[in-house]
């Protein structure tokens, strides 16, 4: 590692002694069923959330933790895997995981590993590059992570806690915590929609983003790419890349959507206040927002557009799918496209049943839809699908009292959007999302314990000042 690293992880050692105040520990362990103490609080998910959560709880002197990831090392999140851009949309001064510390922002990273004249000409932030900051992070707060350990159910036991069972190195075994946090990403109460036309295709010709695509073998091929959000323009630039012979990019608007909602958003009120307000006026605005649905950079766009071989169809949902020949047909209102792959970028769906881990409590987690029921001009039943949560992440029930350990899982991810607006799966609102995240998990665990408290401050007995007997009386 070179000087300036390490002289940055100096400054962060420094950073954090600094500002450790209150420092004493304030936990005691649980024990599970296996009479191991049980862990305050697991972290499903390495990415950036779960990383930066556990760094914000380790701060907070909650220390029993513990993150698994089912993806090895360094593969965590979509940064090395499916994401196809070649930098970070977001702007290269959001901050991040360091929670406002200084020494652990991207840029000082940044700096000490290629110097500050390479910062001042950075556009955006390579995702490559994002991916090893991620991992120097890790490092330099001192965080572990147990790779390679798969979240597949959770269910109640005894004593309060949660059994959490995971399979690891060939085994399946269970850890017991108090809290489980889900940072399990994009997809963590669904999966990628594909479109309902498309349903019945061969699956061979039809790929959802986060797949793992073949692009060399769409050189020379027709590639039809469903939806106009950056992620479908990335994966449309792949093709062209790779030598498709032509793409055609299906957009269902009549015109493409070129806002970005999210750059309007990014201000401390908003992104801070958000979940404060009352359920009409957080429908109203994340309606909204999703409906529009994240623009596109100009860079994105380019990507695609230097090719006399991509072509834009705005105005065209997709109505039918057929097979035709070694093609799939599109019908769409105006007119039809032929492509040999589709290539749906329509975006992430909720759907509890799509995630295994969630199969014991699924069928009653409250949704908007169970909570709230908007005005007729602002329904939105694929958005009322998503869960409603407390002021803590904390999913809630459908049914009170039919399965209450359910308010110790947490949901840190896309899926906190409705509740929350921008959170989980968002770098430019960690800021704000995790401290508050934070605060609701050191809450619960607190007011969980509180007559222990009380008796230890009963028992308190330290005296502070020495009052010597005075002599001769
Ligand atoms: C293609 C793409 C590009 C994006 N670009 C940007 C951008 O430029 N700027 C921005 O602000 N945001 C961007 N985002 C949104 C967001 O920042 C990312 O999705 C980011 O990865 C979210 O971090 P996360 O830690 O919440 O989830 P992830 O990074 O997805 O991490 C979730 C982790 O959970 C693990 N996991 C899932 N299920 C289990 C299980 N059952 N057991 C164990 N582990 C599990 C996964 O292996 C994964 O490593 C992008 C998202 C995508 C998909």
């Amino acid at each position: 590692m070179s000087e300036a690293l390490l002289a940055l992880e100096a400054e962060v050692r420094d950073d954090l002694a600094k500002t450790s105040h209150p420092s004493a520990s304030w936990l005691k362990p649980k024990a599970g069923l296996d009479e191991q103490p049980a862990l305050d609080v697991l972290i499903v998910g390495g990415g950036q959330s779960g990383l930066a959560m556990a760094f914000g709880l380790r701060r907070s002197q909650v220390t029993n933790i513990l993150i698994i990831d089912k993806a090895e090392e360094g593969r965590e999140g979509p940064w090395l895997s499916y994401a196809r851009m070649h930098t970070l949309r977001s702007p290269k001064d959001y901050t991040g995981p360091d929670l406002d510390v200084p020494s652990l922002t991207y840029q000082s990273w940044h700096e000490a590993r290629f110097g500050k004249a390479d910062w001042d000409a950075l556009d955006l932030i390579p995702r490559e590059l994002w991916a090893e900051y991620l991992l120097w992070f890790r490092r330099a707060v001192g965080l572990t992570v147990r790779n390679g350990c798969e979240l597949l159910e959770i269910a109640p036991a005894a004593g309060g806690l949660l059994a959490a069972t995971v399979a690891h190195e060939g085994t399946t075994g269970i850890l017991y915590a108090r809290k489980i946090v889900l940072a399990t990403g994009q997809e963590a109460m669904g999966n990628w929609t594909i479109p309902e036309p498309l349903r019945h295709l061969p699956p061979a010709q039809v790929a959802r983003p986060s797949d793992d695509i073949n692009f060399k073998a769409l050189a020379g091929r027709t590639v039809a790419v469903i939806g106009a959000g950056a992620s479908a323009f990335d994966n449309a630039a792949m093709a062209l890349e790779a030598g498709a012979a032509e793409v055609h990019l299906l957009c269902r608007r009549a015109e493409i959507q070129v806002i970005q909602p999210y750059r309007w958003l990014t201000f401390r009120g908003f992104l801070r206040h958000f979940c404060d307000l009352d359920d009409e006026w957080r429908w109203r605005f994340m309606r909204a927002i999703l409906e529009l649905r994240e623009g596109f950079p100009q860079a994105t766009y380019d990507r695609c557009a230097r090719f006399s071989n991509f072509h834009l169809h705005q105005g065209s949902p997709v109505e039918a799918a057929r097979e035709k020949g070694e093609k799939i047909e599109l019908q769409t209102p105006r007119g039809v496209v032929q492509a040999h792959f589709v290539i749906s970028g329509a975006g992430t769906e909720i759907d509890f049943a799509e995630r295994g881990e969630l199969k014991n409590f699924a069928g009653n987690i409250a949704t908007w839809a169970d909570r709230y029921q908007p005005p007729a001009d602002e329904r939105n039943p694929l958005l009322g699908r998503y869960p409603y949560l407390a002021d803590d992440y904390a999913l809630t029930e459908r049914v009170a009292g039919a399965t209450p350990w359910i308010s110790n899982v947490h949901l840190f991810a896309f899926a906190s959007t409705m509740s929350f607006g921008p959170s989980g799966s968002s770098i430019n609102a960690m800021t704000t999302a995790i401290p508050k995240l934070v605060y609701g998990l050191t809450r619960g665990l607190f007011r969980a314990d509180i007559e222990r408290y009380w008796d230890s401050f009963r028992a308190y007995d330290v005296p502070q000042a020495v009052i010597p007997a005075k002599s001769g009386r």
